[in-house]
Parts: C-alpha cells; sequence; structure tokens
C-alpha cells in the first residue's frame, strides 16, 4: 500500500529518541519534561476510592460536571475571570490534545498561524495536519523574548491564529504585561484567534505574576487557553487537562472532541473535582520547584556548562562554549551514550533545526537524581 504522508517531514519525537537512548545506556534522564518523584498520595487514593465507588463509566462528553465547577472557581480565585463551567471549559487527554483540538477547530487550509521558536515539538505537526501554514518566529536569543516588530510584519489577511507559551518550554522565559500589551494591540480589530499553552501556570520563579489570558477578557473572548493536570500533580502520565474557551469557540472545539476522543478517565476526574479544593497544593508549586531550579543551578557551578536563566517551567537551558563546539543534537547523544547523562538539544525545537548550541535540562527531578547528573556532568 503506499500512503502519501501527510506529514511527511515528522519522524520520531526528540522525546521519545533521548528517552529510549537514556533507558538503553542507563542514563541519568534530565531530557523529556516528567517528575521522577511520587506524586500526592491523598490524590491517588481519591482515585481509587472514586474506581472503588463506581466511578467507571463515561463521563459526560465536556468533562465531570463537579471537576469543571472545581476549575472555574479556581479561575475566578486566580484570575478574577467568570468562565461557565457548562459551556466554557472542556477536559481533556491532556494538553497536547487540546491544542491540538484547538486548531483543528479554527484552521483551513491556507490558514497562517504565527508562532514562536524554540517551541514546543507538536505545534507545527498540529497545524500542518489540518492543511495550514506555520508562521514561525525567533524568540530573540539569548533572552528568548517575542519580537513584536516581526510578529506586525508578519501578520496578513491569512493569520487565523498567534501560538503563545507562557512559562515557556523549552527556555523557561515568561511572558511579560508589555508583551501582553503588543499582544492586545496587534490582535484589535482582527479575526486573530489566541492560542495560549499555560500548562506550566503553576510554575513560576522569583515573585513573578502570570500573564493568563484568563486575566483579560478582551482577549479571553478569541482564545483558546489550554491546561494539563500532569504538570501540576506530577503525573504526566495521567493525560489529563482541559481547555477554556468562550462559549461559541468552545462549540467548535468539542465538536472535534465529541468525535475524537469523546470522554476522558472518569475515576482520576471524580478524583481531581475533590482534590481541586485545596488551594495549597496548587499554590506551593512554584516555590517547590523554584528550590529545585536554584538547587540544580548551585550544583551546574562545578561544571563547565553556563547555564541561562529560567523564570519558569521545569526546564532549564544552557550553553557548552567551554566544553565543545559540536552541534547540540550530536553532543546531547554523546552525552547519553558517553557521559550517562540525557538533555534535550534546543535545535529539535526549531523547524529549520537552528542550532545556538544549547542544551535543555529538566530539574523536576529528586535530588538524588540532579546530583547524580551533575556529578556526571562535571566529567564533561
Ligand atoms: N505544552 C507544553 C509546552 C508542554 O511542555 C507540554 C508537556 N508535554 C504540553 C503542552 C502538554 O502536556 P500533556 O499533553 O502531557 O498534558
Ligand atoms: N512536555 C514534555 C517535554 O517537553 C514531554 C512531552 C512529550 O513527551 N511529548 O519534555
Amino acid at each position: 500500500m503506499n500512503i502519501a504522508s501527510k506529514l511527511p517531514a515528522v519522524g520520531t519525537n526528540i522525546f521519545t529518541v533521548m528517552s529510549t537512548l537514556a533507558a538503553e545506556h542507563k542514563a541519568v534522564n534530565l531530557g523529556q519534561g516528567f517528575p521522577d518523584f511520587p506524586m500526592n498520595e491523598e490524590l491517588t487514593g481519591l482515585v481509587a476510592a472514586a474506581m472503588k465507588n463506581g466511578f467507571n463509566q463515561y463521563a459526560p462528553m465536556p468533562g465531570w460536571p463537579a471537576l469543571r465547577e472545581a476549575i472555574a472557581e479556581k479561575i475566578h480565585f486566580l484570575y478574577g475571570s467568570n468562565v461557565s463551567p457548562d459551556t466554557e471549559i472542556t477536559i481533556t487527554p491532556g494538553g497536547t490534545y487540546a491544542i491540538y483540538s484547538a486548531l483543528t477547530a479554527i484552521l483551513n487550509p491556507g490558514d497562517e498561524v504565527i508562532l514562536f521558536e524554540p517551541c514546543y515539538d507538536s505545534y507545527i505537526p498540529n497545524i500542518e495536519i489540518n492543511g495550514a501554514k506555520a508562521v514561525p518566529i525567533n524568540l530573540v536569543y539569548p533572552e528568548y523574548k517575542i519580537d513584536w516588530k516581526a510578529v506586525r510584519a508578519a501578520v496578513n489577511e491569512k493569520t487565523r491564529c498567534i501560538m503563545i507559551n507562557t512559562p515557556h518550554n523549552p527556555t523557561g522565559s515568561v511572558i511579560g504585561p508589555e508583551d501582553i500589551a503588543e499582544l492586545r494591540s496587534i490582535v484589535k480589530d482582527t479575526n486573530i484567534f489566541i492560542l495560549s499553552d499555560e500548562v506550566y501556570e503553576h510554575l513560576i520563579f522569583d515573585g513573578i505574576t502570570h500573564q493568563s489570558i484568563l486575566r483579560y477578557p478582551d482577549l479571553l473572548e478569541r482564545s483558546f487557553v489550554c491546561f494539563s493536570f500532569g504538570k501540576v500533580y506530577n503525573c504526566t502520565g495521567w493525560k489529563l487537562g482541559y481547555c477554556v474557551a468562550p462559549a461559541p469557540l468552545m462549540k467548535e472545539f468539542r465538536k472535534v472532541h465529541q468525535f475524537n476522543c469523546f470522554s476522558c478517565f472518569t475515576p482520576a476526574q471524580v478524583a481531581l473535582a475533590e482534590f481541586l479544593k485545596h488551594r495549597d497544593a496548587y499554590l506551593g508549586l512554584s516555590g517547590f520547584m523554584q528550590e529545585k531550579r536554584d538547587y540544580f543551578t548551585k550544583l551546574m557551578s562545578r561544571t563547565r556548562f553556563t547555564l541561562q536563566p529560567s523564570y519558569g517551567s521545569y526546564f532549564i537551558c544552557g550553553t557548552y562554549e567551554r566544553i565543545s563546539d559540536e552541534p547540540d543534537k550530536e553532543l546531547a547523544i554523546r552525552l547519553t551514550k558517553e557521559a550517562g547523562i540525557a538533555t534535550i538539544p534546543v535545535s529539535s525545537f526549531y523547524h529549520n533545526g537552528k542550532d545556538d548550541k544549547v542544551l535543555r535540562f529538566c530539574f523536576s527531578k529528586k535530588n538524588e537524581t540532579l546530583e547524580a547528573a551533575v556529578e556526571k556532568l562535571m566529567k564533561c
């Protein structure tokens, strides 16, 4: 059979490549972003209880009602917006799926989507599978700031959507109020949608305020805002998240969701509806992860890597000019095989493989793991 690929440029993604290589070489894995410490036992207990108590059949298509209500309450508490649990929130199997569904709901062949590179690797294939065109704009190296002049120059009548991600994977940069002001002035009086990837909303450091689109009703009007419980409760394997969008946009989102996944794992939704009431559990995450960032940064000062600042997410990037001038992919593969330490080469987050010779490290790990990793990195 001859299949004309809809995504001819796509191969195995970098997370799979590096995690497989890490397992093969028994390397310490600071590559793919996931915590290696246990998640909250009260939450796992609530899931077990939900299963025992018979919550094992399909949830309603938009998600477990009590969970959507708890999310609406959380949004009001954190960002002051009133979002309808009935018509403006949908539970999804992860943030990646929420992003895919939002793009599929709005994109037609020929549409253009402006996004910023380096970016999470699903964005461009999600755009292209819908017949639309990705218009990547480089974040300005090394601060990874948005070049709003370049955005203005890229906007035209085909621009259907601008995608933002704050706190940012892979760089740990964050958007400030001045970026929101620029975005507002660009989309004003246009039909441009905003897709805001906020899966790291609770991982923001140094007292910085997360610039959620949910704070800005005039922007929310045209936005899909995507979240992941995996990042909030250290359970990436649950693949559970949600999308928030105004009712007319959510209506289209649900048309895609209804015939793709329909509804998500019920017991976890029942459990999360209860657990979300513990504000401390999500409010404490920034402090917890900031300590990890600081601990890792301190340990890394003993190596020849030069870390860049990270203001959010659970990633921090580093350059290696004192170690080698190899391309980042070659170095990442060599370090995994020879030094037993896996990282992610940041060039993988550019459509054209732009290589600033930067590696991404995930610091959402037990202190012992960070220590073992740095032991190995010190020998590089
Ligand atoms: N966006 C970004 C930037 C991410 O890093 C992730 C985590 N993989 C996601 C979205 C989606 O997370 P998930 O699908 O695992 O919920
Ligand atoms: N978000 C995680 C990362 O950037 C992993 C996502 C994935 O494995 N698809 O490392």
